[in-house]
This record gives structure tokens, sequence and C-alpha cells, in this order.
């Protein structure tokens, strides 16, 4: 059979570098060329998509989510099957989750388990990261292997000591030189441990549980030095570092600062930091929006914005790791340190960038491109087949409606919760369409693709993007 020929035709093309009217011709799973409005032969298409008065973008990558993780007690609210579902709704066509090395288990086994619960149910394409949980021999001994089959970025954490899930500096220099050996990318969760174990064993003992507390015992400079610490170790093995969720604002000025000195060192910030402040905490239903490093201030959302058009920062992913309702309520007990910390986020981002970046003034349309397309896909090894609606690129397209007014909830999103962070903001524009390798996933708001469909990508890093 030959392959399917489909035309997108009078869109508003959006790309990195520009904003300009043209026809996508897609070709099978590929976008095979551009060209002048009405310039292709429309009889030699299987099927014209009419993009009169949408934007068409190359599809979106969220480059972290946690679906199908356990957690504190708990479990994420989504799976491969209804996270890729939510997703695709919100205009992302890949995912890159995680696997949780299991301690003092290899991280390969995980991997593979992990794999396994995504294949045949994802409605788009999906890899994952591997968390590292410790720097032992046989930890060590699997990062080759890691890179080797496809996943050569993996996340570590210097917080949650005390759910073992830390990594000493002596455990991350050993990770940093394997990295670099290895041609990986070690993402790193900044935290300082010790400035939270103190602060919280204080306010607990005070008797202050309330959820606020949770901001109050997680403080700005407990990132701020994790951050210079990692980029201090750097100096002594130097390897690539990617800052995942950085939150506030003195953030921006130490990886550009570190960055400018030529330190091989990436950041990204979630919606949710750019959006909402630590004023949520104080509600009633605060411990919903508690999550890790916690929301901070006006002031944050001011300078994370900044950084998000101008650099530092170049990804914006959501953190998505919602929890269920019910398992959060009852494991509080009223208590902020007992909240399984996460908040769900995959559909919401493109919408809540357009509504608070773009209308905003704050991005630029091919700047949010590159926060959530191009960049994540350098980053993590998935270009140029992703990322990029050029000519031999996967055919991942969104056609997005701007004009589109609504009230942003739980019950009008699909997610696989029914919490929703951004509830009751009134804001503009949403996925219309999307295709995944040249298939329709959702067309016209409705989803019509299927969870046989969602492939796994195999990444390699390219050094000229990471170094
Ligand atoms: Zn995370």
């Amino acid at each position: 059979m030959a392959a399917k020929k489909i035309l997108i035709r009078g869109g508003t093309v959006v790309s990195e570098s520009e904003i300009a009217p043209y026809d996508i011709s897609i070709e099978g799973e590929r976008i095979v060329a551009h060209g002048d409005k009405g310039q292709f032969d429309s009889e030699s298409f299987d099927e014209i998509v009419d993009a009169d008065g949408l934007l068409v973008l190359p599809g979106l990558i969220d480059p972290h989510v946690h679906f199908d993780s356990p957690f504190m007690g708990s479990r994420t609210d989504h799976d491969f099957l209804t996270g890729t579902k939510a997703a695709a709704y919100g205009g992302v066509t890949t995912v890159i989750s995680f696997s949780t090395q299991s301690k003092g288990g290899s991280v390969l086994k995980n991997l593979e388990d992990q794999e396994k619960k995504a294949l045949g149910q994802a409605y788009i394409d999906w890899s994952i990261h591997g968390i590292l949980l410790d720097a032992s021999e046989q930890t060590l001994s699997e990062i080759p292997e890691l890179v080797n089959r496809g996943v050569p970025t993996y996340k570590c954490f210097t917080t949650y000591r005390h759910a073992n899930r830390m990594v000493d500096d002596d455990g991350m220099l050993k990770i940093l030189k394997a990295t670099a050996e290895n041609g990986g990318m070690l993402m790193v969760h900044c935290e300082n441990d010790s400035i939270i174990e103190y602060r919280l064993k204080s306010e607990i003992e005070k008797g202050n549980t309330e959820w606020i507390y949770h901001a109050l015992t997680r403080p700005r400079l407990a990132e701020n030095i994790s951050i210079q610490r990692i980029i201090d170790l750097m100096k002594v093995e130097r390897a690539p570092v990617y800052i995942v969720h950085t939150s506030t604002s003195e953030s921006a000025g130490i990886i550009h600062e570190a960055r400018s000195q030529g330190a091989p060192l990436h950041s990204e910030t979630c919606t949710h930091y750019l959006v909402l402040t630590e004023d949520e905490l104080k509600k009633e239903n605060g411990y919903l929006f508690i999550c890790s490093p916690p929301l901070r201030t006006e002031r944050d959302i001011d300078t994370l914005w900044t950084a998000a058009r101008v650099g530092p920062i170049e990804v914006v992913s959501t953190d998505d790791a919602g929890l269920p309702v019910a398992d959060q309520t009852r494991l509080a007990e009223g208590r902020f340190n007992k909240v399984p910390s996460g908040m769900p986020g995959v559909e919401p981002r493109l919408t809540m960038l357009y509504t608070e970046g773009v209308r905003k003034g704050r991005i630029s349309w091919p700047r949010l491109v590159s926060l959530t397309a191009g960049n994540p896909s350098r980053l993590f090894g998935l270009s140029p087949k992703k990322g990029s609606l050029a000519p031999g690129s996967d055919a991942d397209v969104v056609l997005f409606d701007p004009d589109v007014e609504w009230t942003m909830s739980a019950e009008n999103l699909h997610m696989n919760t029914d919490f929703c962070p951004f509830e009751g903001r009134d804001v503009f524009g949403k996925p219309k369409t999307v295709l995944s390798r040249g298939e329709f996933v959702l067309r016209d708001y409705e989803l019509i693709g299927t969870s046989k469909h969602g492939q796994r990508v195999i990444r390699k890093l390219d050094s000229s993007y990471i170094y």
C-alpha cells in the first residue's frame, strides 16, 4: 500500500525562527515538503486538512512526566494509557517518563519493567529516563548499557534522604564521571536535604503542620545552594547536567553564570512555577498543590518568565505527577509533611503557556515552540525526528485554535484526575487536531487515535547540543 498523503493547507506555521503561512505535505510518517499557500495540487493527496485560522506547530515534547510511578505510599494518577491520552489532548506527541530504580536493584531491570507497561499502551510516542538512587558499582556499570539502549539521560535526587533516594556528593561525582565517559546527561533534582530536614524538624516540634509549611521548610535557599553545589561538582568531573524544575528567581542567575563560564549546564522550569504561587498552599485544599520544589512567589514567576524568554531556561516541562486525591487526603492526616507531593499537568501546558506567556507578551510563539519542542528534542536526543516541522522530520503536528476561549477545569480536561491546578481560570486556545507520525490522534477536538500507535523512541544525544 502506498504511503498515505496528507496536505495541511492554509495554516499559519510557527517554527522556532518564524511565523509564516505555508502548506505542509506529509507522506506516510514524515513531513516531505513545504509549499506556498495553494502551491500543492490537492488532487494528489489522500486527505486535505483545512488549517485556515489555525496555528500549525510541531508536536510538543514533554520530557518530564511520571507515569505509573510509585511515590510515598501512593501511585501516580497517570499510567501510559491515560497519560498519553491526556498528553495528546494537550498537543503533546512525545513524552519521556521515568523508571525508578528499586533500592539496591538493577536500573536496567526497572527500565525494562517500565517499558513493558508502555508497550501497546500509548497514543503517542514515548521514551523513558532512568532514576538512579545510588552510585554503587552495579549502578555505574549499567550507565553505558542505558546509553546504548537509547536511554542516555537519567536523574538523581539531592534530597529525599528519608526515602533512600538521595545521592550524596561522593556518589554524584562518580555518576558525573560515568556520564561524561559514556555520552549521557545527568538530570538533577536540586534541593539541599540538610536544610529541609533541619527546618522540618523545628517546625514540626513547634506544632506547625499547615500546608504552607511545605513551602517554608523547603526554602529557596535550599534549591539555590543545591544548584550551586552541582555546578561546583561539575568543575571536578565535567559532564552535561540538566537541572529539573527550577523554581526560584535566583536559580536563573546562578545557572546563567555557570553557562557563561562554559559549564555544559541546562535547565527547565514547569508550567506551575510560571503560573501559581505559594498562596495556593494557604487554601483549604492547599495540600493538592504540594510539589517539590514548592510553589514560590510572584517575583519568582516574573523572573522565570524572563529566563524562559531569554535564557538560561531552555525547556518548560510539566513534571506531571498527580496522585489520587483520595490517597493524598488519606495520607496527609492534616500534616504537610505526610502529603505525597506532585501535581497533574501533562494536558494544560500549551494552553497555559499561550494564555499566560504569548498573550501577555512574556514569550513569543517561536520561543514557545523552542521551549516545548525544539530544545527538548535537541537536549534529549530526539532531533531531528521530533520537535520540528522541517521536511524529513516525523509528521508530529498540532493544529492549534488560538481563538477558543474557555474556562479550564478538571471537568473539561482529560487527565485521569478530578483535580486541576488551574481550575476556574479563563484561558485561550486549544489543540484542535493532532497528528503523530502522520496518523490522526486528535481530530476536531475528538480523540480518534489508538493506544497501539505510540512507539518507543530510541534516543541518542548529540554532543554539539549538550556541551
Ligand atoms: Zn519529577
